[in-house]
């Protein structure tokens, strides 16, 4: 979900990937390791960590892959010390994280639903990953998400959210969980050695685009390479511009972008096509997209920005180069769904199976976002998943006499 987009300068919109270090650098460095948004972010001894990360170490040096824009967090040792909050506070004694809703995933699906749920007086936990805030953290600005009407950066709209839901007491491990065993209540779940015990449990882990991996591609990562056309489609006008894939996806896209680009290339690997018959047709019968079958991208062209394409042909091996100024891969997402894949339904493509509203076929576990959604993909979207799966959960809860009956100012 990229629901935002790129608005840095019009004529030159490349001062996203800045922004994404500075934002590392500095905000999410505040976020982790100063005492200022909540208790929960206070050691909890008082000591001071021999690492400012609490067995977390930042490394500056990382390659493209890290959703920080060449900076990553990463363990320091195998035995990691476990966090909440961020890693700067350390579980004193090691017994297991209990709690009335456990919460998987931290974008704004989950996020949301630590909202709801800790003013619900649920006490909230939430298992937010290693590399918390899903994927808006990999976008610039926002500028379709209500209440912001000069958008907002991605990564900041994420800040806000978790620090809503820690003013409200949620608290927050930047842990990515290991297996859950949603057997019977209380649910558990595993991150790193911490052993978290919900009496009911949100699923919100969201979905990931799928990229080419290719390391020049995951360079220019947000300097003219994008996975989302709604978000950055805007920026390309009078550009001239490839989308990568074969599916609806793919052809979707390019349709869309010939609203903003000079000329739209799609770049496909071979030459039947998975897209629908009509999403084909509309496609050859743009006159602004140019239909290349047979084609892999070999490299991503430029140095801080994209200026163009080495062409791969699939049958002979033949290159060519292709000047262009963006590159939009839509070769299809996949959702984060592998630990739950043993307990619960999903379709041929992974996404989870709601039964009933948020519940899914175990009662007292619900499931939010886009990791069972890959129709909408938007940020609103997911965070209003979010809020139905809280409600949904504190009315579970209350059926089982575990919450308080619930009331409208609850909310
Ligand atoms: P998809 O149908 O799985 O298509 C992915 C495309 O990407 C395929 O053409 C595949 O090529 C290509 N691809 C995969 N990995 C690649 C790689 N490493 N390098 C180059 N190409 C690669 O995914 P999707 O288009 O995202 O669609 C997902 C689902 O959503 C589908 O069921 C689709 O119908 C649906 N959808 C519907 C709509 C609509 O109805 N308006 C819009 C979007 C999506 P190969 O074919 O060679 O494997």
């Amino acid at each position: 979900m990229l629901n935002g987009s790129r608005a840095q300068g019009r004529d030159t919109p490349w001062g996203y990937p800045t922004i994404m270090l500075q934002w590392c650098a500095t905000t999410h460095h505040q976020w982790n390791l100063q005492p200022t948004m909540t208790d929960h972010n206070r050691p909890e001894t008082g000591d001071t960590p021999a690492l400012p990360f609490g067995g977390l170490k930042i490394d500056v040096g990382a390659g493209g892959a890290s959703p920080f824009g060449g900076l990553s967090i990463v363990a320091d040792s195998a035995e990691a010390t476990p966090v909440t909050g961020g890693p700067a506070t350390a579980i004193a004694d090691g017994s297991p994280v209990k709690t009335k809703v456990l919460i998987i995933g931290s974008g704004p699906a989950g996020l949301t639903a630590a909202i709801y749920a800790a003013r619900a007086n649920l006490e909230p936990v939430v298992i937010a990953g290693s590399a918390p805030g899903g994927q808006l953290m990999l976008t610039s600005e926002v500028e379709n998400y209500p209440g912001f009407p000069d958008g907002i950066d991605g990564p900041d709209l994420m800040a806000k959210f978790r620090a809503q839901a820690e003013r409200f007491g949620t608290r927050l491990f930047d842990l990515d969980v290991d297996r859950v065993d949603l057997s019977g209540r209380p649910f558990r779940a595993w991150a790193r050695g911490v052993e978290f015990i919900g009496q009911a449990v949100i699923l919100a882990t969201g979905a990931s685009a799928l990229w080419l991996n290719i390391e020049s591609e995951q360079r220019l990562r947000g300097r003219g390479v994008s996975a989302c056309a709604t978000c950055d489609g805007f920026f390309f006008r009078d550009k001239e511009i490839a989308v990568v894939g074969g599916g609806d996806s793919a052809m979707e896209e390019a349709n869309y972008l010939t609203r903003f680009a000079s000329k739209v290339h799609l770049i496909h690997r071979r030459d039947g096509f998975r897209a629908s018959k009509i999403m084909i047709d509309r496609t050859y019968g743009n006159p602004k997209i140019e239909v290349h079958t047979n084609t892999e991208v070999a490299e991503v062209l430029g140095d801080q920005f994209v200026d163009g394409l080495r062409l791969r042909d699939a049958r002979d091996g033949t290159e060519q180069r292709l000047p262009l100024q963006g590159l939009f891969i839509a070769i299809g997402h996949r959702p984060n769904t592998e630990v739950f894949r043993d307990w619960l339904e999903t379709d041929e493509k992974g996404y989870l199976l709601p039964h009933e509203h948020t519940a899914s076929r175990i009662g007292g576990v619900f499931i939010a976002g886009d990791v069972a959604d890959h129709r909408y993909r938007q940020a609103i979207t997911a965070a209003g998943d979010g809020a139905r799966a809280a409600i949904d959960a504190e009315r579970w809860l209350e059926s089982k006499g575990i919450a308080e009956h619930a009331t409208q100012t609850a909310w």
